[in-house]
């Protein structure tokens, strides 16, 4: 048997959450278009009986704002001790810029074996593609690279080989069947937030904290947490047409997860300041 670890590294928005769930198979990591979707260490798991892959998602790498990024960024930083190896993913359809070039530096700083994704192929041409792997290849030693979409699953069972590659021998890290370290409440509050984040512009997304209050075989009692009075006035939305859209939104991939119906009580709350207080972050699991 082989098993290790392997954490995703960077930019936000590059699609690592989504490239965890295609080599898992299964959405154990919520995604977004806005940033900061990821605010905590989750892990993905995929085995077939011979090896066990437990991938490792992270916040991005970032310059800390506040006491939420302080953490994230904390949280990033420890992620990278006892790993087997680094998923580094760029995107193909963007340039790469010193954003890209901050993290390459400490990913190729360190002593594990680099796997680099182009991932997003989808989107550009093959001499797009070309160009991206020429650039990066430059920037340091890697183990190997390849060309994929996330999105349609382009490339990703010849990745998935390539990170078993890496793994040493070892007992399985998680038991058979498990394919994440998120207990059920922690999926449930992240599939609420992925739907707020869904609907919501600008400063907003920043200022929503989702809090699991309950949940049943039959019911999930979900506090959506804002910061202003005003936030809140945009997430319930006229008549409830908000918190109506992201409810629905969220039963349907909640049920998805579970398996069978389940009724969905959604409040919106605010609780000014909560991205600064380490009782309410910890509370959230940030
Ligand atoms: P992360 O911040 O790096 O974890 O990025 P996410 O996984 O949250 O993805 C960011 C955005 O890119 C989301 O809107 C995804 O749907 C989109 N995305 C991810 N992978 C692909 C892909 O292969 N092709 C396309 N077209 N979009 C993708
Ligand atoms: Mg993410």
């Amino acid at each position: 048997m082989r098993s290790g670890l392997v954490a995703l590294a960077g930019r936000p928005n590059v699609g690592k959450s989504t490239i965890v769930n295609a080599i898992c198979a299964e959405k154990v990591a919520i995604v977004s278009d806005k940033p900061q979707t990821t605010r905590r260490r989750i892990s993905g798991v995929w085995s077939n009986g011979d090896c066990q892959l437990v991938l490792i998602d992270l916040p991005g790498f970032q310059r800390p704002r506040d006491t939420m990024t302080e953490r994230m960024q904390k949280t990033v930083d420890k992620s990278f001790e006892g790993i087997d190896g680094v998923l580094f993913v760029i995107s193909a359809d963007e340039y790469i810029g010193s954003g890209d070039e901050f993290i390459a530096r400490r990913v190729f700083a360190g002593d594990v074996p680099i796997v680099i994704a182009v991932n997003k192929v989808d989107r550009v041409k093959p001499t797009k593609i070309a160009e991206q792997i020429s650039r990066i290849s430059l920037m340091g030693n890697f183990y190997s690279i390849h060309p994929i979409s996330a999105k349609t699953g382009d490339g990703i069972g010849m990745l998935r080989n390539d990170l078993l590659d890496l793994l040493p021998a070892g007992p399985a890290l998680f038991p058979e069947g498990i394919v994440t370290d998120q207990t059920l409440e922690e999926r449930v509050a992240e599939l609420v937030r992925e739907q707020a984040l869904r609907f919501t512009h600008d400063e907003l997304p920043h200022a929503v904290g989702v809090q699991l209050i309950g949940l049943s075989e039959s019911c999930a009692e979900v506090w959506i947490l804002v910061e202003k009075e005003s936030q809140k006035q945009i997430l319930i939305g006229t008549g409830g047409s908000m918190v109506k859209k992201i409810g629905s939104g969220a039963r349907s991939e909640i049920e998805k997860m579970l398996g069978h119906s389940i009724f969905l009580d959604l409040r919106i709350k605010v609780r000014k300041d909560w991205r600064q207080r380490p009782a309410d972050l910890s509370r959230l699991g940030i």
